[in-house]
């Protein structure tokens, strides 16, 4: 069966936003699945420990025959691919690619929450989301462009679009 799943992407290491479009061609390129949309990406500032550089990010729209533990061991390959070390929590990254929403499953086990556990309180995941669909509602009916009047405020800053490489 496909399903509409939607990803987040995030980098502030080694040019966050060459990672992020070499990862969102990476996703585009995974079996079963389709790229549906690209967001726009976004500057914003580092949510946990302020020491470190403001992050690059983004989200796209999938089509994708993957289970949802599927798409997240993909997801994990990705990260490794582009030398993502874990040092510490909500530490510097080079990628971070996050199962936001699983069309309108609910997922709680040991490796997964889905709708992303953090999803509500985060502009710069809520953003792009609406950027692709300004409709998008969580299973549970709480519309997305109404949980983004209400998040606290990283200062998104919208990046100019990347210029494709002739
Ligand atoms: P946050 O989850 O707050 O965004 P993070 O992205 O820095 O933090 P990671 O270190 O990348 O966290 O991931 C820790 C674990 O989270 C992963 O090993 C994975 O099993 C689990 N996880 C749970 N739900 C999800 C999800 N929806 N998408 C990606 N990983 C998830
Ligand atoms: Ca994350
Ligand atoms: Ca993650």
């Amino acid at each position: 069966m496909t399903v509409l799943a939607y990803v987040g992407l995030g980098s502030n290491l080694e040019d966050p936003t060459a990672q992020l479009a070499r990862a969102v061609a990476e996703l585009a390129s995974l079996p079963g699945t389709t790229l549906q949309a690209q967001s726009p990406f976004y500057a914003s500032s580092p949510v946990g420990p302020q020491d470190q550089p403001d992050f690059v990010n983004g989200a796209v729209q999938l089509a994708t025959d993957l289970s949802p533990h599927q798409l997240l061991d993909h997801l994990q390959a990705i990260e490794q691919a582009h030398g993502r070390e874990r040092l510490r929590h909500w530490g510097p990254r080079t990628l971070d690619l996050d199962l936001l929403l699983y069309g309108n499953d609910i997922i709680h086990d040991k490796r997964l929450t889905v709708p992303h556990a953090e999803l509500a309180n985060r502009d710069f995941v809520l953003q792009p989301l609406l950027d692709l669909n300004p409709e998008l509602a969580l299973p549970d009916g709480r519309r997305l462009d109404s949980l983004r009047r209400q998040c606290p405020n990283n200062q998104l800053r919208l990046l100019p679009p990347r210029a494709s490489s002739h």
